[in-house]
């Protein structure tokens, strides 16, 4: 199992897509929800009943989570000294990365660095600024003995160019990240009005992904090299392996948890404070007997479910875009499994004449990549 450790609802930058959209969503309401408004900033609970939490289970991994984790730098040496876990990760925005000793940057297995992109799309998104300290906090990181992954993080929307953004973070002359990742931010909030997703999908976004796509595909051909960008990869493996499961890539709710500042287990991190969907208590629950919960319709009964699980929890439960806004979004997972379906005779000659292999496709499940962006 893994959980996402909510060390702290507080940030240290104020994002367009999240800090900007909290302020103009602020009377946007859940009403059919039981909503707790007084969870602590930090964490609450003692140290030790996350240990005797995450010790009944043998595989259990812990992925530092925020609002910024790395505000809590404290209570991350804290766990990794003194917490039992088969694995750690960070999800980060990276600013403060540097506090951090290597030795406890070294014990990470994976971490994921919210960047959307160059210099003047991630300062765009993320304050002015924001790229060069989180890229000269990053360089050292791998001449300091850090092994494990870095992933690059993209928050996605009307400003970004898909194709030439992935392309530069993987090859730049600032800091080339092997391991990308973005996730849409879409229909998380009470937005759709105020925005232009229709014609950006459609006329941008759409278009990108399929040049992507074929470029992934150009550079296996060309330099016997699978990238390790995780929408395609995902999506590629489960084809190459037939594998065909209803549940959520993101891991959310069925074997992917969330942990609040208070100690209560939640479906996913976006869920925190929804009291309907409190699963139980890191001092009293049992990891490996936590409840498990699914995405509904539409999902259910749509014809790609096998392949997309479903995107995203809670934006199936919460529904902040109507169905019409929506199946926008879902014409986006569309057009991303047909990009990489069109690929796949490709990828399987490459395989079968050994260019490439199909251990190239594998990754570490539920790491805070969703595949379905
Ligand atoms: S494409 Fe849309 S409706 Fe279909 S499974 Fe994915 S999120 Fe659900
Ligand atoms: S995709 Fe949705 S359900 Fe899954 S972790 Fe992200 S916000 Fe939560």
């Amino acid at each position: 199992m893994l959980f996402q450790v909510i060390l702290t609802t507080e940030c240290n930058l104020e994002c367009r897509y999240c800090f900007g959209e909290a302020l103009k969503d602020v009377d946007a309401d859940f009403p059919d929800f039981e909503i707790d408004y007084y969870l602590p900033n930090r964490i609450g609970y003692n140290i030790d009943s996350l240990d005797r939490f995450c010790r009944q289970d043998p595989d259990c991994v812990l992925t530092f989570y925020g609002g910024e984790p790395l505000l809590c730098i404290d209570e991350i040496r804290h766990i990794l000294d003194n917490v039992k876990a088969k694995h750690f990760l960070i999800q980060t925005n990276g600013l403060l990365l540097n506090h951090l000793e290597p030795k406890y940057v070294n014990r990470l297995h994976t971490i994921l660095v919210s960047i959307d992109g160059d210099e003047a799309l991630t300062d765009f998104y993320r304050g002015k600024g924001t790229f060069r300290k989180v890229i000269n906090n990053l360089k050292p990181i791998r001449r300091n003995g850090f092994k494990g992954e870095l992933i690059a993080r993209m928050t996605v929307m009307e400003q970004t160019d898909i194709y030439k953004q992935v392309r530069w973070l993987l090859d730049n002359d600032k800091l080339s990240f092997s391991s990308v990742h973005w996730q849409l931010n879409a229909g998380f909030w009470n937005d759709f009005t105020r925005r232009d997703f229709r014609e950006w999908s459609e006329t941008n976004y759409n278009p990108g992904v399929c040049k992507l796509a074929k470029f992934w595909v150009d550079q296996m051909e060309n330099k016997g090299e699978v990238l390790r960008i995780y929408p395609f990869l995902g999506i590629a493996q489960s084809l190459l392996l037939d594998e065909r499961q209803n549940l959520l890539r993101c891991g959310a709710g069925w074997t992917n948890y969330a942990v609040q500042t208070n100690g209560y287990i939640t479906p996913c991190p976006a869920m925190w404070g929804i009291r309907n969907y409190y699963l139980g208590h890191i001092s009293s629950t049992d990891p490996l007997k936590l409840k498990k919960i699914f995405v509904g319709e539409p999902c259910t009964k749509c014809n790609v479910f096998n392949i997309c699980g479903g995107r995203c929890l809670y934006a199936n439960v919460t529904k902040r875009w109507s169905p019409a806004a929506y199946d926008l979004v879902c014409k986006t997972v569309r057009n991303l499994i047909a990009a990489t379906s069109k690929e796949m005779h490709r990828i399987r000659k490459l395989i079968e004449n050994g260019r490439i292999n199909l251990r190239d496709f594998e990754f570490m499940k539920y790491n805070g990549c969703e595949i379905i962006p």
